[in-house]
């Protein structure tokens, strides 16, 4: 489909709108499968990872994250895998860093903490100023059994050293049954108490992960009512731009946001559409549709050519995903981990 000048100055001025008319101003980013953790909900230990062939270069990857600015795209975030091992990651950060304030209005990282007390510094330099961190537990041992490959210590340091350079950090939390379900709270008070926000996030059937994923999963309905028990929440009208639901809670004044794919469906508002590393767009997380955009990098389109089959893409998205986890799915409803398409 060619889409005219006059077309596409108006297109322009607004931002990408999918068929149902929402309009896309959010880009996910996965900058790499592999990551220095083998969390027990995201991978199995021993993962195989894409030969780095398969995957996008950093200049592909600025090529494609500059089109969507051009076409109105407001927030990007950079996820993984682990984002921060990528090798010159900060090469990347700096370029698009340069974009806020000129079409983009903020970058940011979903991290899993490790490389924190490298980097902050220079991710605040290059314009980053918040960072969701992922710590699912404060007890070390713990810690250690989920993520299999972590250590607490480093990424307690990491978060220090992230708040010292002047970064706001948001803790996300899997809600994990009978694994760290009995600690949410304290962990709430912990993150409200140096000044984070806090989320919980429903487990997600993506990708196979070698343990049984209705063992792990934990409906936040119920863990909202056991909350509900200890403290005063109130419904806050706060939103990131992401699909968190936020309350405040009364007794530690701080915010808390749930994401509910399951037992609560944010599709409805849904902003963003993903780029894995190996350039494919999915238009929904929990769909098989996407567009090879590194196709057509190597088919020699950028500029305008990369934009229109961005907006194509785009006028495929789905309504929303049909996630369900019961005793009756046999497998993960998409095949592809949450560290390929970015969590
Ligand atoms: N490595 C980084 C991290 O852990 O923050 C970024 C990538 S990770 C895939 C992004 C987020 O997705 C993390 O908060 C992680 O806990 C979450 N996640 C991973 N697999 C998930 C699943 N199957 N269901 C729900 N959340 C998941
Ligand atoms: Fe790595 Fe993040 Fe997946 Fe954990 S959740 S294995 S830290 S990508």
């Amino acid at each position: 489909m060619l889409i005219n000048q006059e077309e596409k100055i108006n297109n322009n001025i607004s931002p990408l709108m999918d068929p149902f008319g929402r309009a896309i101003s959010y880009l996910r980013v996965s900058l790499t499968d592999r990551c220095d953790f083998r969390c027990v909900y995201c991978m199995s230990e021993n993962m195989s990872f894409l030969p780095k062939s398969d995957v996008l270069s950093l200049e592909e990857i600025e090529t494609i994250c500059t089109s969507f600015i051009n076409l109105g795209t407001k927030k990007i975030r950079l996820t993984g895998g682990e984002p921060l091992v990528r090798k010159n990651v900060l090469t990347l950060i700096k370029s698009l860093g340069s974009r806020i304030g000129s079409g983009l209005e903020e970058l940011t990282i979903t991290t899993n903490g490790s490389q924190l007390s490298r980097f902050s510094d220079q991710l605040y330099e290059y314009g980053v100023r918040r960072v969701n961190v992922s710590i699912d537990t404060l007890k070390p041992e713990l810690f250690k059994k989920i993520t299999r490959w972590g250590n607490l210590e480093k990424v307690l340091n990491g978060l220090k050293a992230a708040t010292k350079a002047g970064l706001k950090c948001k803790i996300n939390a899997v809600a994990l049954k009978d694994v760290n379900e009995d600690e949410l709270q304290n962990m709430i008070e912990w993150a409200h108490n140096e000044g984070h926000d806090f989320t919980i996030i429903e487990t997600m059937p993506m990708g196979e992960i070698s343990e049984d994923r209705t063992d792990q999963y934990l409906p936040l309905s119920l863990v909202r009512a056991n909350l509900r028990k200890k403290f005063t929440l109130t419904e806050s009208e706060y939103k990131t731009g992401g699909p968190a639901r936020y309350v405040k809670i009364k007794e530690t004044g701080g915010r808390l946001g749930f994401i509910t794919p399951l037992t609560h469906n944010f599709c409805e508002s849904c902003n963003r559409v993903r780029l894995t590393c190996t350039g494919m767009l999915y238009m929904c997380l929990g769909q098989d549709d996407s567009a090879n955009l590194r196709k057509e990098l190597q088919d020699g389109k950028k500029g305008i050519e990369l934009e229109e089959s961005i907006r194509e893409a785009i006028l495929r998205k789905p309504k929303g995903h049909d996630f369900e986890i019961s005793r009756r799915a046999s497998g993960p409803a998409v095949k592809r981990h949450m560290s390929v398409t970015g969590g």
